[in-house]
């Protein structure tokens, strides 16, 4: 059975900036949290929410863990826009080359 939001919020008040944390009624829950027993589908999330909720009650571990999980965001984020940059050169590259070419022909 599916909860319906405004349960979801009563039993997770900080619920309204995290939908992206809530796991639906019919999906496994890989981990909870330690600290208020929330649900979370993955540990990665669970890392994150300890790290965003519970910054000031986070143990040496878990704090690494966490800054380790931002850092990787971080850099996924940059390989990201790299590659998002790269592409756009290439295309762009590629069309005025193109054109060159027709051009010249
Ligand atoms: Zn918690």
């Amino acid at each position: 059975m599916r909860l319906e939001h405004h349960t979801d919020v009563e039993l997770y008040p900080e619920a309204v900036t995290e939908y992206e944390y809530d796991v639906p009624a019919d999906e496994t829950t890989a981990t909870t949290c330690p600290y208020c027993g929330r649900p979370f589908r993955t540990e990665r999330y669970a890392t994150f929410h300890l790290g965003v909720s519970h910054s000031d009650e986070l143990t040496a571990d878990e704090r690494t863990a966490f800054e380790d999980e931002r850092d990787d965001e971080k850099h996924d984020l940059f390989t990201f826009h790299l590659k998002a940059a790269v592409t756009v050169f290439l295309t762009y590259f590629m069309f005025t080359f193109l054109y060159a070419l027709v051009w010249a022909g």
